[in-house]
């Protein structure tokens, strides 16, 4: 198979993933290495996942350059559940947070997060519709706050933070759902980084944690075993059954990764893609991006023409071109167009190719 034979899916998520980690899987479905069994049928116990579960972590930890004083951890419940677990475990002193919502998935962790604190927004772009990621200093950080949050990439608008905001000695929490592994990012300078796998890394149904290690151990009495972070922690992320198969996907994403130069040639070609529809977005009499400039996603391209018969015109007969799900969120309308990692430039052209004939067409 060749990626001709498939379409390109510009969706937010689940999204393409490498063809070649498709194939190998596919080759070692029935029969994985000669063991005589699948992935998805074998004990999470047997040596053979051992092997795949140790390498999926070593893995990442050497791509992302994770320090040791860092867990690694692979959990289930989406980055949805996130939203409730950062608090329960990491609401430990004052029970005081500071969120900044610059999004939908912004806000519900902000919500979420009400349940069980003081929680404060220091910084919001709601009310310029999230097209752009909003300042703060330390100053706006209460001082006693037992952590400070952010989503990093916001997939549904388009906005990406290009620098890591400075919170001092308060642990900075990040949702990096959808831009893991597309960029170098300094560990150390969070507290806890999280990412629901089926965006930028593997299949849906497995939750990338790192955290450092001084914030385990603080969830309450009446937290749910399974929601506080020190049981998958000593366990190492196998306190139950994990979920095998999206774990043992995303470790092959990692090895693809490492062998093809790692996150700096991973984002080197994200940049060349991203910079690329961009420049011809901001050329176009059609087309607009409603992002700021300096606050432009490098994953999710947002895009409009201003008027939604014509988005709605433009999403279908891209469709019939064999490039699927380039509506934007139900909840913004327009275009978007998500590049993850394993979106190759072959589709990137390709949009743009048909961006020029339907700009054309419909002058
Ligand atoms: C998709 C997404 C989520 C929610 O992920 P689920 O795995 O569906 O729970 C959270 N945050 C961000 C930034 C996302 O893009």
């Amino acid at each position: 198979m060749t990626n001709q034979d498939r379409v390109f899916n510009f969706s937010a998520g689940p999204s393409m993933l490498p063809l070649s980690v498709i194939e190998d899987a596919a080759a070692n479905l029935a029969n994985y290495e000669g063991c005589g069994q699948s992935v998805m049928e074998m004990s999470h116990r047997s040596k053979e996942f051992e092997k795949i579960i140790e390498d999926a972590e070593a893995n990442l930890r050497e791509l992302m350059n994770i320090p040791d004083n860092y867990k690694v951890l692979f959990l289930q419940g989406g980055g949805t559940l996130q939203f409730a677990m950062v608090p329960l475990n990491l609401l430990r002193n004052s029970k005081k947070a500071d969120y900044v919502v610059t999004g939908s998935w912004a806000k519900k962790a902000w919500q979420e997060a009400c349940k069980y604190g003081d929680i404060r927004v220091i910084a919001s772009s709601e009310e310029d519709t999230f097209t752009y990621i909003p300042k703060f200093g330390k100053e706006d950080i209460r001082p006693d706050a037992d952590y400070v949050y952010v989503c990093y990439n916001n997939t549904i608008y388009g906005t990406h933070y290009n620098e890591i905001p400075d919170t001092g000695d308060i642990p900075l929490v990040a949702d990096m759902s959808s831009c893991i592994l597309s960029e170098e990012i300094d560990v150390s300078r969070f507290g806890l980084i999280f990412a629901g796998a089926q965006k930028n890394v593997g299949p849906a149904g497995m939750t990338i944690v790192i955290i450092r290690e001084d914030l385990l151990g603080f969830a309450g009495e009446k937290v749910p075993t399974y929601l506080n972070y020190k049981t998958h922690a000593d366990k190492g992320s196998m306190y139950n059954t994990p979920p095998c198969f999206a774990i043992y996907i995303a470790g092959q994403v990692f090895k693809l990764i490492l062998e093809t130069g790692g996150v700096a040639a991973m984002h080197r070609q994200d940049v060349e893609k991203a910079e690329k529809l961009y420049a011809y977005i901001d050329s176009s009499s059609l087309y607009k991006c409603p992002v700021a400039k300096e606050d432009r996603s490098l994953m999710n391209v947002v895009f409009v023409t201003g008027d939604t018969e014509l988005d709605k015109k433009f999403v279908a007969e891209a469709k019939a071109e064999g490039m699927v799900n380039l509506n934007g969120h139900r909840t913004v309308g327009g275009m978007r167009a998500s590049i993850y990692n394993a979106m190759p430039m072959e589709g990137v052209d390709k949009l743009i190719e048909f961006m020029k004939k339907f700009e054309a067409e419909n002058k």
